[in-house]
């Protein structure tokens, strides 16, 4: 069983090897991404690392105008991810700038959510983080 703070270190060693991982409940089997020790489905504790599927849709975005603190001011781009199992991730857009926004707006207002993947990106010069591609 995994403690609370060594969750969040061991996640950012994880992505610093390129694996997205996530953390499964040993007991009702749903999937926590970002990782967290206790199931936010049944309250276990039994939680082993794995790895996720990063396939998901974007069904919305929003523009941040105050960037990633502490990490970056930068106004940066969000997307709010749908994996396949429901669970929802918000995070920077990585093919797509602030200036992309009402074309982004427009292509989910006609075509529907986007197919998108998260992949592994540079947060600073020392720790990487998942970003979210649009397909
Ligand atoms: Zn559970």
């Amino acid at each position: 069983m995994a403690s609370i703070g060594p969750v969040i270190k061991e996640w950012y060693d994880y992505l610093n090897q390129g694996k997205m991982m996530g953390m499964k409940c040993q007991d009702c089997g749903s999937m926590e991404f970002p990782p967290v020790p206790v199931c936010d489905h049944c309250g276990s504790m039994h939680m082993e690392w794995a790895e996720i599927d990063p396939h998901g849709e974007v069904f919305a975005i929003n523009a941040n105008s105050t960037g990633i603190h502490p990490y970056t001011n930068e106004v940066s781009l969000s997307g709010y991810l749908r994996f396949k199992d429901g669970n929802i991730f918000i995070g920077r857009i990585d093919n797509y700038g602030v200036e992309q926004q009402d074309e982004l707006i427009e292509r989910i207002a006609k075509e529907g959510p986007l197919k998108a993947e998260l992949v592994v990106g540079p947060l600073d010069e020392h720790f990487k983080y998942p970003w979210i591609h649009i397909l």
